[in-house]
Order: structure tokens, then C-alpha cells, then sequence
């Protein structure tokens, strides 16, 4: 609720709600003194300056500003059960294990991890890189964590493993449209060098820390296929040590009666030394995504 300090909202109007809450993260946690609240067709984010609320989308458009202001207050203020919120919690800033697995939906899940701190990640990372994709998809896909490109623009799979993964799915049969790609930890770990940053693999206490977000994400979404993307995330989705050249390119059965299926991760490919290797690696990698789109059909 708006106080005698601040009495004032900000309010941020958009056609593109969770594109601009993602990238703009940063910038919103620095209007946190200040009320603020942001307004989209699809879904509406306030912040009062004590919690995180998501509501119903405002429609309508043509609004004047101060009947912009006069909704946003509306929004923010109005209790649990209110048809602006229909029963939906306030979303806790750092949110803990049991808030994740209570996730209802996706995008709740993806508005509590903008301010997870359950791991030490969060600090030097840019921002919770979250998993995105065809919130009806039959097929997930697991990978490791984001990397530089994907901490700088908020979505997984983007920088060159990611569009090497795009070109061998697209070959294998698939579309990232209709598919569901995440990472078993969701901020990027690095050590700077100069002015680039180093990936570095997560630990086994990291990996455990992040596994509550991609667990509630799978059991929401029901996946009839999941496809990891080497290691980390085949060890993240198994709950064990894998050795990917041992388990990769076949059927796992998984704990909820869906199918799983072990493969490398694409920038594995990438840091193959000669073309010849890289050819043939990049085959096997076409035909494990292939194997895996067939099985959606079994
Ligand atoms: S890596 Fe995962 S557990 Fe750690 S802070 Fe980020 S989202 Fe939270």
C-alpha cells in the first residue's frame, strides 16, 4: 500500500509484460522505494514497497494517465480473493524451497526466481535467467546454465550453443516454438578476466540449491519427454552422478512415468578441436534430438 513517503505510484504500461519484466528487472528493484506497478493485457506485476503481487491483465487501452494511476492503486491495494488478484498470494521477494514448489503456474514460477537468493549465484549474475518456451509443450529441454549472452539478455539458449541447439533441433524435426528449454541452475557462474567473463560448471551444492525451480517447473508443465542436456542438467533431472557417454541416446524411464533422454550439451560441440570431430559429434547430436521428438509420438 502506497505511505505518507511515497504517495505516489509509478505505474509502467505494456503490451509486453513478461518481456519487459525480465529485462527490465534490474531497473524495476531500483523504483522499489516507490510503489510502482506494471499494467499488460496478459498479467499485471505491482510492488506496494513491502510485497510482489501478480494479478489478471488490465484491459483496454486509451487509458488517461490518471485513470492509469487510479487502477494500478486499485490493483496494488485490493485483497487476496479480489477480482484483480482471484486468490493469488503475494509473491515473497526472496523466495525459499516450499514458496517454489507451490508455484501454480509457470509464470508464478517465473516471477518468484527474478528474487531467489537461495544460492550465492545471484549475486555477481546480471539476473535469473528462467526457463521459457510453449507453456503447453509435451517436450523439455535441460541444459546447464545460462551463459554470458543469456545473463545479459534474460532468456535460455540464446548465445552460440543456444543457436547451434536451434539449427540441430530444426534439422532433427523439432521447433523451439512448441518446446519448453530451461537449465538446471538459472544464474550464470564466471570469474571475471579482463572484460569477458568465464563460465565456470556449478557445484554439486548449487545444483542442489537450483533443483526445487526446475522440479516445480517439470511438474507443472508434465513433459512427456525430457531431454538433458548434458551433465549437469542429465544429474540435475536424474538426482545422480551420470556419465553421459554411458547413458546418452536411449530411453530413460523417469520417476513420474514420463521418458527421459541423455545427450551433450551443444557447447560441447562448439569446443570440439577439428571440423571432422565437430561433423560427427554434431550428427549424433541430431540424431538423440530426433530420437527424442519421435518418442513424443510413441
Ligand atoms: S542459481 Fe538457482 S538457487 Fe541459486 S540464486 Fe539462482 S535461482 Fe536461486
Amino acid at each position: 500500500m502506497p505511505d505518507a513517503r511515497n504517495p505516489e505510484w509509478q505505474v509502467i504500461r505494456t503490451s509486453h509484460a513478461s518481456a519487459l519484466i525480465d529485462s527490465q528487472a534490474a531497473a524495476l528493484a531500483d523504483l522499489r522505494p516507490t510503489p510502482w506497478v506494471v499494467m499488460a493485457p496478459e498479467r499485471t506485476l505491482c510492488w506496494n514497497g513491502q510485497e510482489y503481487r501478480f494479478g489478471p491483465g488490465l484491459e483496454g487501452d486509451g487509458a488517461d494517465p490518471a485513470e492509469i494511476v487510479a487502477a494500478a492503486r486499485s490493483i496494488a491495494t485490493a485483497g487476496a480473493g479480489n477480482e484483480w488478484w482471484d486468490g493469488i498470494a503475494p509473491v515473497r521477494l526472496h523466495p525459499d524451497a516450499a514458496d517454489v514448489a507451490s508455484s501454480p503456474s509457470l509464470a508464478s514460477l517465473r516471477g518468484k526466481a527474478i528474487d531467489c537468493r537461495m544460492c550465492d549465484l545471484c549475486g555477481p549474475a546480471t539476473r535469473t535467467v528462467s526457463g521459457e518456451g510453449n507453456p503447453e509443450a509435451r517436450i523439455i529441454f535441460v541444459g546447464e546454465q545460462p551463459g554470458d549472452q543469456e545473463d545479459l539478455q534474460g532468456r535460455p539458449f540464446v548465445g552460440p550453443a543456444g543457436q547451434l541447439f536451434d539449427r540441430a533441433l530444426k534439422e532433427a524435426g523439432g521447433n523451439r516454438a512448441q518446446a519448453w528449454i530451461t537449465n538446471a541452475v538459472k544464474h550464470f557462474k564466471f570469474v571475471p578476466r579482463g572484460n569477458r567473463r568465464i563460465h565456470q560448471k556449478p557445484d554439486a551444492a548449487e545444483i542442489t540449491a537450483c533443483s526445487p525451480w526446475l522440479a516445480t517447473e517439470r511438474k507443472v508443465l508434465a513433459p512427456k519427454v525430457t531431454v538433458m542436456l548434458g551433465v549437469t542438467g542429465a544429474s540435475a533431472v536424474l538426482g545422480r552422478q551420470v556419465t553421459v557417454s554411458r547413458e546418452r541416446s536411449r530411453p530413460i524411464p523417469l520417476a513420474d512415468g514420463s521418458i527421459g533422454l541423455v545427450t551433450v550439451h551443444p557447447s560441447y560441440l562448439l569446443r570440439l578441436p577439428d571440423e571432422e570431430s565437430k561433423t560427427r559429434e554434431y550428427t549424433k547430436f541430431v540424431t538423440d534430438l530426433r530420437m527424442a521428438i519421435s518418442a513424443l509420438a510413441g
